[in-house]
């Protein structure tokens, strides 16, 4: 144990995943327990992965930020709605195991895009009547976002 303790690189290395832990943890309890903020900017030209490209939204990977592509309401709604169950996925599991689960469905077991379990999950709801709330940023203010 000694050597383990004084080992500069041992302690660094250990010192970085417990700083990764906290960070993902203080992120989750937000998320456990706060709004998403909510940034509606154009994604026209945001990379999107298989191929297409310009976003009508998404969940920023790490921050608890959903960015929207601005649209018509109705199209607002579905979009918020399927990214808020992203969100929820995210708080549930946490940022890290979201994204670790998320990409290895994607890369490690090259399930489809339509056959994600994470997609397949917010599909199924974006048409659904939940009444949720979000933090606008460009207002500053709690948003009621109804069907
Ligand atoms: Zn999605």
């Amino acid at each position: 144990m000694d050597a383990l303790y004084h080992n500069p690189i041992v302690t660094a290395i250990l010192t970085i995943v417990a700083l990764v832990v906290i960070a993902n943890s203080g992120l989750q309890i937000y998320m456990l327990n706060g709004p998403p903020i909510l940034i509606v900017k154009d994604l026209t030209n945001v990379p999107v992965s298989h191929g297409f490209s310009g976003s009508a939204g998404y969940v920023d990977p790490i921050l608890p930020i959903i960015y929207l592509n601005p649209t018509d309401a109705p199209t607002t709604r579905r979009v918020l709605r399927h990214e808020y169950q992203h969100y929820m996925q995210k708080a549930i599991l946490s940022p890290l195991v979201f994204n670790v689960a998320y990409w290895f469905e994607d890369v490690v077991l090259n399930v489809d895009y339509s056959q994600s379990w994470f997609e397949k999950d917010a599909n199924r709801v974006d048409h659904d009547d939940l009444v949720f709330k979000v933090f606008d940023w460009q207002t500053k203010k709690i948003m009621e976002v109804k069907p």
